[in-house]
């Protein structure tokens, strides 16, 4: 297998969908996602608890396996590849999990954890996969004596710096960060953030950045993608997104965000109501039940992702607010 040309992006999705069915409902986790992303690009994936934004990242991996649409990987249809496949592929992508404690086993020294995929994949000597543990743990700021403790003997961020030294072991191309600092204190939060914008400058890495907090990827992220129930509603450039958000659910997640620019704060929009069962997602536009601008024709017409003209340049958007003509 070849890589993809350079220009070609890393990573196609078209069409995604995840449906569970449970009591003789059908939840669609993921229902009908596509994007491209570029090498060494950054996109943020922002949404409530519930929109499917895990499921999205796992499912891009085949962690989870899609009940419908495609996945291009480096030029490689990955939709269906065999379980054995999987495992040559994943060297190239990676998954970074919300919880650090649960995520390390506590019964090894963080020299194993971190060479674990290294013995996996059979790659170097023991010398060589020694130097390699080494590298790593400096290239995560940890200190060079960390490799013969056990996870208990660190704190949360120093955790998660271990969980990421682990995942980059392969040098992968694609890293999916998985709220990766929700459950850090927000003192250690920007310490981890900045880690992660650092090593991509270095490494060249693309990441699909999973978070429900706005303000935890708008420093992180090319794009950002916003999703509500399984759905992309509105993607484009983080700043221009940031800057005049065009989607009514992005326009509430963004006005919760404190501008640092006074002249440019923004009124607060509170949402209304839980967000919808996805079992049974409201017709039409799945957020008409708690959209304060819905039309009448939003009850009855779910709207299309199109590029729609917005005060800051074009950009993908789901909402008939933004129909032409
Ligand atoms: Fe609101 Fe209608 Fe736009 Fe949906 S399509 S976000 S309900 S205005």
């Amino acid at each position: 297998m070849t890589a993809a040309p350079a220009h070609a992006p890393l990573l196609e999705v078209r069409d995604l969908a995840k449906h569970y069915v449970a009591r003789g409902a059908t939840l669609r986790a993921l229902d009908g996602v596509s994007f491209d992303l570029a090498r060494g690009e950054v996109l943020g994936i922002v949404g409530e608890s519930g929109c499917g934004k895990s499921t999205l990242g796992r499912t891009v991996l085949r962690l989870v396996d899609p009940t419908a649409g495609s996945i291009r990987f480096d030029g490689e249809d990955i939709t269906a590849l065999s379980r054995r496949d999987m495992v040559r592929r994943r060297r190239d992508m990676q998954i970074v999990f919300q919880d650090p404690f649960g995520s390390l086993n506590p019964r090894h020294r963080v020299a194993e954890i971190v060479g674990e995929p290294l013995e996996v994949h059979e790659v170097g000597d023991r010398a060589g996969r020694r130097a390699r543990v080494a590298e790593l743990l400096d290239l995560v700021g940890l200190a060079s004596d960390a490799g013969g403790k056990y996870p208990h003997e660190f704190s949360g961020g120093q955790r998660q710096r271990i969980a990421i030294a682990r995942a980059l072991a392969l040098e992968p191309k694609l890293l999916v960060a998985d709220e990766p600092v929700s459950a850090l204190d927000v003192s250690i939060q920007s310490q981890i953030i900045n880690l992660l914008a650092e090593l991509r400058q270095r490494l060249g890495l693309a990441m699909l950045f999973i978070s429900h907090d706005l303000s935890v990827i708008r420093h992180v992220s090319d794009r950002i993608a916003v999703m509500y129930l399984g759905r992309i509603v509105e993607i484009g450039p983080a700043a221009a997104l940031f800057d005049a958000p065009a989607h009514p659910y992005a326009q509430a997640l963004l006005s919760a965000i404190p501008h640092t620019d006074p002249a440019r704060r923004r009124e607060r929009i509170i949402l209304s109501g839980e967000l919808p069962d996805p079992a049974n997602p409201p017709p039409g536009c799945a957020f008409h039940t708690r959209c304060r601008q819905a039309l009448p024709r939003c009850v009855g017409e779910a709207p299309l992702l199109a590029a729609r003209r917005t005060a800051t340049g074009t950009r993908m958007v789901a909402c008939h607010l933004h129909d032409v003509g």
